[in-house]
């Protein structure tokens, strides 16, 4: 692995991908500019958590109201360097930014009050109990190019309420999205140390995740996930790790097929495919099929295509080349096996670089990469189902569990279906908005990966728990202490009969055994 050293005074591109015009050139971290933030950021800190909760909360606000004054020029810096289409930067990064802070300025403060622990074991009753929630410390945080904004904004202001300090490393290749972030946070009051951005490639997240970091929250790919995974391990350092998916959606035999086809073309394309919630898979029971096919053939045809400066465009351009290339190799591999491409298929150069048509592809099956690995583009792999067991069984049958929908008439069967489904959110009838809900913890299984973010699990993971037992007889010797011997034992033995034996006679006949242990005579 390179380290970050190697690309010390190189530089990276922030490039428009509807474009290809470089809209700015960055200087990378040095290894030693990593660990010198990280030292800053350490220093800071203890500052920043003894200001206490409600004067960040107070510049929390502060940050909503310098983000909301703004919200169009940020939109349109997105739109810029990742390529989404203008009010798809106001709604899933700038608007999930701004209900972020709602959440955490209505919530962190009953989350940071310490919480008190009634004892349920007697022989622990004259002790009271407190849970206290510390912040972590420094939290790094390294975040992919999909949603610049708002995955490292919703991570850092969690963080950073619950009185972390953070170093972020963007996506090389949306870097400039972040620095607008540091900017408007630093606008608001965040001091300069407590939230910094390094700017570089996975070199430098490696040497992040090395530097002293007391935490690393990680979005981004599987295998860099292992990658950090493995770092952070050797540290013994706790992490997130939001990772990808290949999420199903399973349209029941009593689904709309007009709103349901609406949803899979919506879900499967926006953002151009790139959202890690994306459907990525789609089931449609038997008796429906065709008609949803049509359906989506037809919605997709009608979508216009295009840099997503222009209100009128819906489906914008992919980030680069490479992941031209992945989407490509999966279609062309489906085709080769067998599938139907109904609509799109192709790149569409005469747009631009970056752009690929929305593709809908019929027949396919699990032998194939497009319902296997993660496309990551704008295409709706579509096959169908026979009865109820068989479409969980195919919606599990993959190594990702991000998240998935079921669509039917049927709020009760709907919901049924979602028990069954391995996978860290389940929608009934709507795809991908639940990254929307900043109550909803946000987080996979399997592949998909480890811990939350969002809601309050997300405040939890910035938050190391630490009890405080004060005892209430200070002046007495615990009856466990030293001295044991034949009778303490049957004491003891009696003691346990109490609180756990079958029959009431069994528990009093333990207490009266027991009773005598208070008294006993401490050798020590
Ligand atoms: P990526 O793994 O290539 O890169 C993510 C970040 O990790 C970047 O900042 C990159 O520079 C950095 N990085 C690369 N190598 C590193 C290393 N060895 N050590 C430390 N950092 C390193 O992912 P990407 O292409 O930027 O993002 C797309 C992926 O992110 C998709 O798989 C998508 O599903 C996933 N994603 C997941 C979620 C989620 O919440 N689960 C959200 C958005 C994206």
């Amino acid at each position: 692995m390179t380290t970050a050293s190697q690309i010390a005074g190189r530089t990276i591109k922030s490039v428009n991908p509807a474009t290809g015009a470089v809209l700015r050139q960055i200087d990378c971290a040095s290894d030693a500019d990593v660990r010198a933030a990280v030292e800053r950021a350490r220093r800071a800190q203890p500052e920043w958590n003894a200001l206490g909760v409600e004067r960040r909360i107070e510049i929390l606000r502060r940050f909503q109201r310098v983000l909301f004054d703004r919200k169009t020029e940020i939109a349109r810096a997105i739109t810029e360097e990742a390529g989404k289409p203008y009010v798809e930067a106001l709604l899933t990064e700038v608007l999930i930014v701004l209900d972020s802070v709602r959440f955490l300025v209505e919530n962190a403060f009953g989350f940071l009050r310490d919480e008190v622990v009634p004892h349920g074991n007697p022989a622990m009753k004259a002790k009271r109990g407190r849970i206290l929630r510390e912040p972590h410390g420094v939290i790094g945080i390294i975040s992919p190019w999909n949603y610049p904004f708002s995955t490292p904004a919703a991570e850092t202001l969690a963080a950073l309420i619950t009185g972390n300090a953070v170093v972020l490393k963007p996506s090389e290749l949306t870097p400039q999205t972040a620095l607008e972030l540091a900017k408007l946070l630093h606008e608001s009051g965040i001091p300069d140390d407590v939230f910094q951005v390094v700017i570089g490639d996975g070199a430098v997240g490696a040497a992040l995740v090395e530097s002293a970091v007391d935490k690393v929250v990680f979005t981004g790919s599987v295998t860099t996930g292992r990658l950090i995974a493995q770092a952070c391990a050797a540290r013994l350092i706790p992490l997130v790790l939001e990772l990808g998916g290949k999420d199903p959606m399973i349209v029941l035999d009593d689904a709309d097929i007009d709103v349901a086809s609406s949803a899979a073309v919506w879900g499967a394309f926006m953002n151009a495919g790139q959202t890690c919630l994306s459907v990525e898979r789609c089931y449609v029971h038997h008796a429906l099929y065709a008609n949803f096919l049509d359906a989506c053939v037809e919605k997709t045809r009608k979508l216009s295509v295009g840099n997503g400066m222009d209100p009128k465009i819906e489906v914008g351009p992919m980030i680069h080349e490479k992941q031209l290339k992945i989407v490509e190799a999966h279609v062309e591999d489906a085709r080769a096996r067998g599938a139907q491409v109904l609509a799109g298929g192709s790149r569409l150069l005469e747009k631009g670089p970056n752009f690929y048509a929305p593709t809908v592809i019929a027949g396919v099956t699990h032998d194939m990469l497009i319902m296997r690995e993660e496309t990551f583009g704008p295409v709706l792999p579509v096959a169908s189902f026979e009865t109820d067991e068989q479409a969980i069984e195919l919606a599990n049958d993959s190594e990702f569990g991000l998240a998935a929908s079921v669509w039917t008439r049927d709020r009760r069967r709907g919901e049924a279906l979602a028990r069954k489904i391995h996978a860290g959110t389940v929608m009934v009838n709507d795809v991908l908005s639940c990254f929307g809900i900043s109550e909803a913890p946000h987080g996979g299984m399997k592949s998909s990966g480890i811990g939350r973010t969002h809601g309050r699990f997300g405040m939890e993971e910035m938050v190391r728990a630490k009890y405080v037992d004060i005892d209430l007889v200070p002046g007495m010797k615990k009856v466990w202490w030293y001295g044991y011997g034949e009778s303490f034992a049957r004491q003891m033995e009696g003691f346990v009969d109490l609180l756990f034996a079958r029959g009431l006679g069994k528990r009093m006949t333990g207490g009266v055994r027991s009773a005598g242990a208070v008294k006993r005579e401490k050798k020590l």
